[in-house]
């Protein structure tokens, strides 16, 4: 054997031709030493040929007889026999490269055949981690597509039920037993009222309106609450960041995913222990984002709520934000409130990192985009008056008749005049032929023939100055830009109560611009 490596040499003419080929070839002794290996290897492997010829494969790569690899050329050596492998290879600066390898044997031990493989096996990962993204995203799509459906017609049956409870309370005394009743009733609404909300929430087709925020008032607005969600076994630790940057989002998708949150965690502790909320600035450059496909370069507010609960396995961790994914009893989760929170954290173009450890407690950070513009807050808002009513003439046009009946019988209880129609067309022709001023148009958004918009731009041909209040349950886009309402609008969410109403319709006639 050692005569039959003699007469081999690296520079043999007959090999020279192997120094063109794009795959590496080496051929490696009976005593595992390298005897002969072309350019392509060298550039694969990173070594100079000094660093390889005439070494035993041991001393380049200690470590390497653990190596399924290893075992495969052993196997060759011994039994001549041939194998293909797919090999992942760790470099020395930790860069990762996938070869394809093919081992023959040869009479002068063995020969590798190998073929940098590492582009493909990339584009391959790649395609699987946005594979799995895009189904994630179609089942939330179709899932919410359904939820937000029912929610809306939901929402219009819930206004029905609210509306008349109110007005019914307004009529009996608090002494009288009916008063208890109606109350219950009122309560009940107003927690499916709080449901479907989640639900819009979840399908994205919640109405909402960005203000410049400091996520440090947000969330101190919101301790009072969220202490008692939690109970007084578990102790909550506030600790804010200086000089927090500035979000601009809707307030109430804050509430609503610190409230998720801390459900959670109260859920998880089951007993005694802690919540920490914080708060921080983040920044992600460039090569972090590289390795985290899902976040983009820029600057971040973060806000965290941790707890020492019981923590989560890696496999339930995987499926947390899957709608209806619970690993609570029936009746105890619905498996809502982080599918809730990761679509309210997508539509405001932010992030989730979690943390979590079996036994150990478990970290949600949330990554919301720094808001770029000044630093100012938003206008302040007007103040808000009890109950307050006028004697203005207000139009009011709804689809819907038991919307109309009972929005109707709201404003009157107030005290305004109402005109109503039942559709666009019926409102321009009572304009045309009321004699006085129209104080306010309240209009749904969504109707068969002319949108709310659409007629309020109309009615403005006849009264220029007319104002409208826009009432809906959720968007489709046409007083909304994607879901987004301008500060600006007038604006009611169905369902709402008589005090909501008497405000908002209160705030348009007052408002100046
Ligand atoms: P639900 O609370 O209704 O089960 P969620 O979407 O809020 O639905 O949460 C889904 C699941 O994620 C929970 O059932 C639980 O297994 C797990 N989980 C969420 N938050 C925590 C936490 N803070 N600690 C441990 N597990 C959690
Ligand atoms: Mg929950």
């Amino acid at each position: 054997m050692a005569n039959q490596q003699n007469k081999l040499s690296d520079s043999d003419f007959s090999f020279r031709f192997m120094d063109h080929l794009l795959e590496g070839c080496q051929i490696i002794g009976f005593d595992w030493q390298y005897l002969y290996l072309n350019k392509a290897v060298i550039a694969q492997s990173r070594k100079t040929r000094e660093e390889l010829i005439g070494n035993r494969i041991m001393g380049v790569y200690p470590g390497i007889e653990e190596t399924e690899l290893f075992a495969l050329m052993k196997d060759c050596l011994e039994n001549r026999t041939s194998h293909l492998l797919e090999n992942k290879f760790t470099f020395p600066d930790d860069s990762i490269g996938w070869f394809e390898l093919r081992i023959e044997p040869v009479p002068e031990g063995l020969f590798i055949l190998s073929l940098d493989i590492t582009e493909r096996k990339n584009t391959e990962e790649e395609n699987k981690t946005l594979q799995a993204q895009l189904s994630q995203a179609q089942k939330m799509e179709s899932i919410g597509r359904l939820a937000g459906g029912v929610a809306h017609d939901f929402n219009n049956m819930l206004n029905v039920i609210l509306g008349y409870t109110d007005i019914a309370l307004e009529c009996v005394a608090n002494e009288d037993p009916l008063f208890h009743d109606l109350s219950e009733i009122k309560n009940a609404a107003d927690r499916a009222a709080d449901l479907t909300r989640q639900l819009l929430a979840f399908a994205r087709k919640q109405i909402v309106t960005p203000k410049v925020l400091d996520l440090n008032e947000t969330v101190e607005g919101m301790l009072k609450i969220l202490r008692r969600i939690i109970g007084e076994n578990i102790d909550l630790k506030w600790v804010p960041a200086n000089s927090l940057w500035m979000v601009k989002m809707d307030p109430s998708q804050v509430d609503q995913i610190l409230a998720n949150l801390c459900v959670n965690a109260r859920d998880a502790i089951a007993g005694v222990g802690t919540l920490v909320i914080e708060t921080g600035n983040a920044i992600f450059d460039e090569a972090y984002c590289e390795s985290h496909p899902n976040v983009h370069p820029g600057d971040y507010v973060m806000f965290a709520v941790s707890d020492d609960g019981q923590g989560m396995s890696g496999e339930t961790m995987a499926q947390i934000f899957e709608p209806f994914f619970t690993t609570k009893g029936v009746g105890e989760g619905t498996g809502l409130g982080l599918a809730t929170v990761y679509g309210i954290v997508k539509q405001n173009n932010g992030f989730i990192n979690v943390y979590s450890e079996p036994g150990q407690g478990t970290s949600f950070k949330i990554y919301l985009p720094r808001y770029a513009g000044e630093d100012q807050k938003s206008a302040t808002s007007l103040p808000t008056i009890p109950l307050p009513g006028g004697n203005e003439v207000l139009l009011l046009v709804e689809d819907e008749l038991a919307i109309l009946n009972l929005v109707k019988r709201m404003l009157q209880k107030i005290g305004y005049r109402v005109l109503i129609a039942k559709n666009a067309r019926e409102a321009v022709e009572l304009a045309e032929e009321f004699s006085g001023d129209i104080d306010l148009l309240i209009t749904d958004v969504v109707m068969p023939e002319m949108n709310g918009r659409d007629l309020s731009y109309r009615l403005q041909e006849i009264q220029p100055e007319l104002k409208t209040l826009f009432m809906s349950g959720y968007t489709a886009n046409i007083i909304a830009h994607h879901g987004i309402v301008d500060e600006r609008v007038n604006f009611i969410q169905k369902p709402f109560s008589m005090e909501d109403l008497a405000g908002k319709v209160r705030k348009a006639l007052v408002r100046e611009d």
